[in-house]
């Protein structure tokens, strides 16, 4: 059983629409596939067609952006409740952020000498919930101004670069409530991915599981041979769920292949039973694992 529970389609950052991220996930012979797209649900109903037609086990879930201690942290939330109201209003609350940010990156860019405006990033971006960052990379790219996405973000947009802008984020700590209210479970995407390895700790998920976070992803492209064992070795010791999977974005990210990481089946089965009795306490109409 190929289980792959961490991808992106159009819907946020990747270059597939759902249906065509689904279609994707079968042909490359995963079993489960899960949808991530970055702070929104606006692929699910897509996606659900596409895995009816594919018969693909399909988990509805998305990559919530938050900080902790001052640092960013990317959080999978799984099946929960969208419309549930506190989740519903930090996610339009991220949304705004991320796209009232463009019109600040693009300023920036062009007293850098790069003459870019809205059109070009809306050219690329047709078909997203919010413009972001990703999509100022691949309009520079269209532009010609960078070779591909990486070049982009290294030399324009990344912090300390010239047209890095901050921008809103939300508290992780509330956003794993929210997910918990909203009858869904947390699992933090590649805890050591962006940061110094080690960061965040045993002592910081700990703390972390007290309010409600069920896992971790343990096995990314982001990780080493050597971070891959230490967080194991934290995962056990608090119970965790440990997931591992590709953060596939199509042509968007390279070296992500769909089922480059796998999650194991005993891990899977947790994370649903968890997913299960989060539904069952929150009273919260939450979507169902589609199984073919
Ligand atoms: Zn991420
Ligand atoms: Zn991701």
């Amino acid at each position: 059983m190929r289980i792959d529970l961490h991808t992106h389609s159009r819907a946020s950052d990747g270059t597939e629409t759902p249906g065509d991220l689904v279609r994707a996930a079968g042909a490359a012979g995963l079993d489960v596939v899960a949808i991530t797209d970055h702070d929104t649900a606006t692929g699910w109903d897509e996606a659900a067609q596409a895995a009816a037609e594919v018969g693909i086990e399909l988990v509805r879930g998305m990559e919530i952006s938050t900080r902790h201690q001052g640092a960013g942290v990317h959080l999978l939330a799984y099946l929960p409740d969208h419309t549930h109201p506190g989740l519903d209003a930090a996610l339009d609350k991220i949304l705004d952020g991320r796209t009232s940010r463009v019109p600040a990156m693009l300023d920036k860019l062009r007293e850098h000498g790069i003459a870019i405006d809205i059109t070009d990033v809306r050219r690329v971006a047709d078909g997203t919930a919010a413009t972001g960052r990703p999509h100022v990379a691949d309009a520079l790219v269209e532009l010609g101004a960078v070779a591909d996405r990486g070049e982009a973000f290294r030399t324009l947009l990344n912090p300390g670069r010239p047209a890095y802008v901050d921008r809103y984020a939300a508290s992780l700590v509330d956003v794993i409530r929210a997910v918990t209210d909203a009858g869904g479970v947390s699992v933090i995407a590649h805890p050591w991915g962006r940061h110094a390895s080690g960061e965040p700790g045993e002592e910081t998920l700990a703390g972390l599981v007290e309010v409600g976070l069920a896992g971790i992803e343990v096995d990314h492209q982001d990780h080493d041979a050597d971070d891959r064992e230490r967080l194991r070795a934290i995962g056990r010791n608090l119970g965790l769920v440990m997931t591992g999977s590709s953060d596939y974005h199509g042509l968007g990210k390279v070296d992500h292949d769909l089922g480059c990481n796998t999650t194991s089946p005993d891990h899977y089965e947790r994370l649903l039973d968890l997913a299960a009795a989060a539904a069952a306490r929150s009273g919260r109409p939450t979507p169902e694992v589609l199984r073919p």
